[in-house]
């Protein structure tokens, strides 16, 4: 696993944002930055599942989360404007931004995707967040020290057959971490970086590998190290890296 040992306030003071919020790898960050102290925008497309990840961090004790229901399938530039200002107005910046909601789509040979399917998948996994970090950049230079994650993939690093658009839509993902982290060095304080989860057990993770024991791998909650890391100060210099959670 990723080595680093977040001391309990890390991100205290902090206002985070994480996609794909209400489940798996998502639903895991938010709690884990909650826990260290940072007050978490949780974005998804199902409410209920963000109105459980809110009542666990309030029952918790930790800083009050907000609440941001959005399907990144559908969603325009005129909502992400809005909810650049509707954070502007609450918090006045953000200083974690986490790129993690994503689909699987279709993993079968590439002249069998149907183009409705490739674009979905784009959509989602790669429109949705060039728009949202578009949005997002006013917030994220008025904190001291933004972090942006992009969640990506092994696939995204190195394609492998029948990964289909899932692969490409990583592939582009890695590109739009390296362009924005080379845009920010010099210029602002936002590091811009990647992570690579590796497998772990979640409900995508079990729709790729239907067949597999979901004990082997291990739990959200147990990659967080890496990803706390990039959303706290130790991770000040850091920028344009293409991590790995498993270490
Ligand atoms: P997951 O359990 O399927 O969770 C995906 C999350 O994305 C869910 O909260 C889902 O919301 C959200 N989402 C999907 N479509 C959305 C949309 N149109 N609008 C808004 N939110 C949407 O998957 P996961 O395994 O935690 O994956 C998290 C990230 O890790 C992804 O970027 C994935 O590619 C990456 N990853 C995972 C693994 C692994 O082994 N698990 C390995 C490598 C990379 P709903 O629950 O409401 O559908």
């Amino acid at each position: 696993m990723f080595d680093y040992q977040a001391s309990p306030d890390l991100l205290q003071g902090r206002v985070i944002l994480v996609t794909g919020a209400g489940d798996g790898i998502g639903r895991a960050c938010a709690l884990a930055c909650a826990a260290h102290g940072a007050t978490v925008v949780l974005l998804g497309r199902t409410l209920a599942k963000l109105e459980a990840v809110y009542d666990e961090i309030e029952k918790a004790g930790y800083p009050q989360p907000a609440i941001c229901p959005l399907n990144l399938e559908t969603a325009a530039e005129k909502d992400y404007n809005d909810l650049a200002d509707q954070l502007f107005d609450t918090f006045g910046k953000l200083d974690g931004l986490v790129h993690n909601a994503a689909q699987l789509g279709p993993r079968t040979l590439l002249d069998q995707v149907k183009n409705e399917d490739w674009l979905r998948l784009m959509q989602v996994n790669v429109n949705a967040p060039f728009a949202l970090t578009k949005a997002m950049m006013p917030l994220l230079r008025a904190a001291p020290d933004a972090s942006v994650i992009f969640v990506s993939s092994s696939v995204g690093r190195r394609a492998r057959a029948y990964w289909g658009p899932y692969a490409v839509s990583k592939f582009a993902l890695e590109g739009l971490m390296q362009v924005l982290a080379d845009e920010q060095e010099g210029t602002s304080e936002i590091r811009v970086n990647s992570i690579n989860p590796g497998a772990t057990r979640t409900a995508m993770r079990k729709a790729a590998y239907p067949a597999e024991e979901p004990e082997k791998n291990p739990e959200p909650a147990d990659i967080m190290p890496a990803f706390l890391y990039l959303l706290g100060p130790d991770s000040r210099k850091v920028n344009g890296q293409a991590l790995d959670a498993r270490g």
